[in-house]
């Protein structure tokens, strides 16, 4: 492209332009020595510079006419970029944003405004101005078009990672304890809504159940097959849960326990005695050992409770009980 530019310089005897075009060989040269040694922000400052002087220049010389003061819009997110990708390489050096791109408006301006009023430095009556004036326009429009998209695409995916990571337990992969907090949270307030719309029908809310599973005796497997076999065990009993409870909203409420928030409290201790089961019959294998479990369960409809705390705590007395008279059991009434 250069070479391209540099030949039509020479046509319409624009010389200074044709010099010009040496050192921007150059600079591909020197850009691509920084790249390799992993110099982006000296690469960035580089470009910058050069980009606005290139600019600059050829607008002086040629009119803006041709459009290469068009350029100077492509610039202000390639700043702002480079902002951000110094924090995320924790660079100590930092360009400082606003203010280069302030210069790029000025330097745009008396650009623009210097042929206005004195004319160009090389005139030519060959009329391709306004081929290089639309070339100019398709790069540049097609670069802020890509760069936006790709930009709003990249913000959406990590926003999207970041939702999934505060959601989730990273052991398991169920929901952690705040995501279920908040759903829990967002009935309670569909609760108080209806109350305070009057409407007193047998409305779902009240056919919630939720149900408290601990591993019985977990700390014995940590002890003799050690900690991985732990883990491996919470895998394993996520992915029954997660089966098992297809229909309901599983988290690991923390350490062994898991909580289920389930919508049809008339088959809850059906459902969880037979997750009960399910997992007390599974043989889990870790690095050759065999592994045998149980749990015990505690359960809770909607309408024992006013507030979700006291709702979670009628489950975990529950699941106390359970204990006490002797675990591997679901505790309902
Ligand atoms: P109980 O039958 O009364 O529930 O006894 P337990 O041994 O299951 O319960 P206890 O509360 O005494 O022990 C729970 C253990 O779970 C202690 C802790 O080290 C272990 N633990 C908690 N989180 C993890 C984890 O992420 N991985 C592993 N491997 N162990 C965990
Ligand atoms: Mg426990
Ligand atoms: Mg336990």
């Amino acid at each position: 492209m250069v070479l391209g530019l540099m030949g039509f310089f020479y046509i319409i005897k624009a010389s200074f332009l044709v010099y010009f075009s040496i050192p921007t060989a150059l600079i591909y040269v020197i850009g691509y020595y920084l790249i390799s040694r992993e110099r982006l922000y000296d690469y960035v400052r580089l470009v910058y510079f050069w980009i606005s002087l290139y600019m600059g220049v050829t607008t002086v010389c040629l009119g803006y006419g041709y459009g290469f003061h068009l350029y100077s819009m492509s610039m202000i997110p390639i700043i702002f970029y480079s902002v951000y990708m110094g924090r995320s390489l924790k660079n100590t050096k930092s360009v400082n944003a606003i203010p280069a791109s302030i210069a790029i408006v000025v330097i745009y301006l008396v650009c623009t405004l210097i042929p206005v009023f004195k004319g160009p430095i090389y005139s030519n009556d060959l009329g391709v101005d306004v081929i290089f004036w639309i070339v100019n326009s398709i790069i540049v429009f097609s670069f802020l078009i890509f760069y936006t998209n790709m930009l709003i695409k990249g913000i959406s995916s990590s926003e999207d990672r970041y939702i999934k990571l505060a959601m989730e337990d990273k052991l398991t992969g169920l929901y952690n304890r705040h995501y279920m907090l908040d759903r829990l949270d967002e009935l309670a307030e569909k609760d108080i809504d209806t109350k305070n719309k009057d409407i007193k029908d047998s409305s779902a809310e009240d056919d919630y159940y939720i149900a408290m599973l601990d591993i019985d005796d977990f700390k014995k497997i940590n002890d003799v097959y050690g900690h991985n076999a732990g883990d491996f065990i919470l895998k394993s009993v996520a992915e029954i849960m997660k089966s098992t409870c297809s229909d309901s909203l599983v988290c690991r409420w923390g350490g062994e326990e898991f909580l289920v928030l389930g919508y049809d409290k008339t088959i809850a201790a059906q459902q969880m005695e037979g997750l009960s089961e399910k997992v007390s019959r599974e043989a889990f294998v870790f690095e050759e050992n065999n592994i045998s479990l149980t749990v015990t369960i505690g359960i809770a409809d909607r309408n024992e409770a006013d507030s979700i705390d006291k709702w979670i705590q009628a489950a975990d007395i529950r699941l106390y009980e359970g204990k006490k008279s002797g675990k591997n059991r679901v505790v309902y009434h």
